[in-house]
């Protein structure tokens, strides 16, 4: 690391819609950075481009970190000692430094209109070549400038590109070379008065002494722009470390709606932040001794971006997509729709699971209650996280979850009281003629036997066929149906351990008297 002593990172995310895995991810590298190398972590907030940004992107941005456990040492909310940390209110400190780059003559005011230029482009266009700003207004006289700035000509400020092989060392992607004249002199200041996106970074990193940048790929081809700005103004180049790309299970870029989808509704979907965490951890990033589960603090203590992979990285969280680019295009509209298109052997699920099983139980019992909320199957008092019924319950169906959303229909199954055999299919299954004889089989095998795990259970089915020779869904049907009125719900071998053996003796009594089954 060069001058900067304290490792220094930051995210900046430019509030013009939701945080995505993407951001959340770039976010969560420069946290664990900061934090693993003892430095500080900065959230600064672009909103230079004033007709993209709203006031509602912000506030689901700060809340997803918050979610997500992601606290920023300086930025919004808690200032800091170079602040403001919201671009927009930054506006005369950019000025002061571009008023300093012109007068050096690193700078200067271009009064093309947008006709001049589109008309350029057009040209380089059908010149087959690539469009490069011709430089014409870098040598007006003083006289020249001062009579269209009195005129009221408005004009947009551009960099003085100097002509050099750039050469910079990324940590993630290595050695970059870049040749500048292929960028011309870029706009530093739009018309409007507002920074370009790669000017205002520059000001602020370099004031906010950031020591690494951190970033998607995407912003490889800007760094060779803000290193020539670096330089100009006289700031401290930061190390740079561009984060592979992160592609769907197709190998391909994420798709619109995959890569859109918000982070909030992995919460919203039951998946704990910690869960989501070392997920993002993961894409792109090896701990030292391979492991993939990572709770706790271990995640801040051996996090390092050196260890970053160039290759891209594969978001296995949703299905590879179906159908068309048409249905891939589409945004999610609702959860349903998200739970859907997920992938049930994802990476997330099995870290899901993990963390649901072997966190505290006070604590899963605390991030379970919005879950239950609404759930009028389930007693009130089971919405109170201390209830250690509560807690009971929760351990013994924890190992079958995936995500705390699909928790309730789990803990219902345990205040079923009014049992009833559902009209239709599971009403049809019973009346089968072979029906009967399964139904009182496994009635009668399980009250002599003490089953306790789903192996027993399984066992005691398996041994229900051998008597009735029937087997598959034939077999299983006709029991699910005896022991919860449905005909689809939790698996058997899953639930009836669950029950226990006196509840499930007494459902099917109760079912079988419903449509005049005789139990032995
Ligand atoms: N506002 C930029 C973005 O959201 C930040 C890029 C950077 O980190 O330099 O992509």
């Amino acid at each position: 690391m060069p001058e900067n002593k304290e490792v220094r990172t930051r995210f900046a995310p430019s509030p013009t819609g939701f945080l995505h895995v993407g951001g959340a991810r770039t976010a969560l590298f420069n946290y664990l950075y900061a934090k693993a190398q003892g430095g500080k972590f900065l959230l600064r907030v672009e909103d230079t481009d004033q007709a993209r940004s709203t006031e509602e992107s912000f506030k689901t941005i700060l809340e997803s970190l918050k979610w997500l456990g992601i606290e920023w040492d300086e930025g919004p909310h808690v200032g800091g000692p170079y602040g403001p940390y919201v671009q927009s209110e930054r506006i005369s400190i950019y000025k002061e430094y571009t008023e300093k780059l012109i007068s050096e003559g690193k700078a200067y005011r271009c009064f093309c209109t947008q006709e001049e230029l589109e008309a350029k482009k057009k040209q380089a266009e059908a010149m087959g070549v690539p469009y490069v700003y011709d430089g014409l207004h870098a040598n007006m006289s003083e006289a020249e400038v001062q009579e269209k700035l009195k005129a009221g000509t408005p004009y947009s400020v551009r960099f003085k590109t100097p002509s050099k092989t750039l050469i910079f060392d990324d940590i993630i992607q290595g050695k970059v070379k870049f040749e500048t004249k292929l960028i011309g002199d870029f706009i530093i200041v739009k018309s409007d008065g507002f920074p370009s996106y790669n000017y205002a970074v520059v000001v602020d990193d370099g004031l906010m002494k950031i020591s690494h940048v951190i970033r998607g790929v995407g912003h490889l081809s800007n760094t060779p722009r803000q290193i020539l700005i670096y330089e100009a103004l006289g700031f401290p180049v930061p190390e740079f470390a561009h984060a592979s790309e992160i592609v769907g299970m197709d190998g391909k870029k994420l798709s619109k709606r995959a890569g859109a989808t918000s982070i909030l509704a992995f919460r919203d979907l039951g998946y704990l932040p910690e869960t989501f965490l070392n997920y993002m951890a993961l894409l792109g990033w090896t701990s030292p001794d391979g492991q993939e589960y990572l709770p706790g603090d271990i995640l801040p203590k051996t996090f390092d971006v050196h260890r970053c992979s160039k290759s891209p990285s594969t978001f296995d969280v949703f299905r590879k997509p179906k159908g068309g680019d048409e249905e891939v295009a589409t945004n999610f509209s609702s959860l349903d729709q998200i739970a859907d298109a997920m992938n049930p052997k994802s990476k997330l699920n099995w870290l899901s699971n993990k963390y649901i099983r072997e966190l505290p139980i006070q604590k899963v019992a605390e991030s379970l209650v919005p879950f239950l909320e609404n759930r009028t199957d389930i007693p009130a008092e089971y919405r109170d996280p201390k209830n250690k019924e509560l807690h009971s319950l929760v351990d013994s169906v924890r190992v079958y979850l995936d995500n705390l959303r699909q928790a309730p229909d789990y803990i219902a199954e345990f205040f079923v009281s009014d049992l009833k055999v559902e009209d239709g299919e599971a009403k049809e299954i019973l009346s089968q003629e072979f029906s009967p004889n399964i139904v009182s089989t496994f009635y009668e095998l399980l009250k002599k036997s003490d089953p306790k795990t789903d192996e027993d259970y399984k066992a005691l089915m398996t041994q229900v066929g051998e008597q009735t020779g029937q087997k598959g869904k034939t077999l299983f049907m006709p029991i699910r149906v005896s022991a919860t009125g449905k005909a689809h719900g939790l698996e058997l071998p899953i639930l009836f351990p669950l029950l226990g053996k006196e509840k499930l003796l007494k459902r099917i009594e109760k079912i079988s008297v419903q449509v005049g089954i005789s139990l032995p």
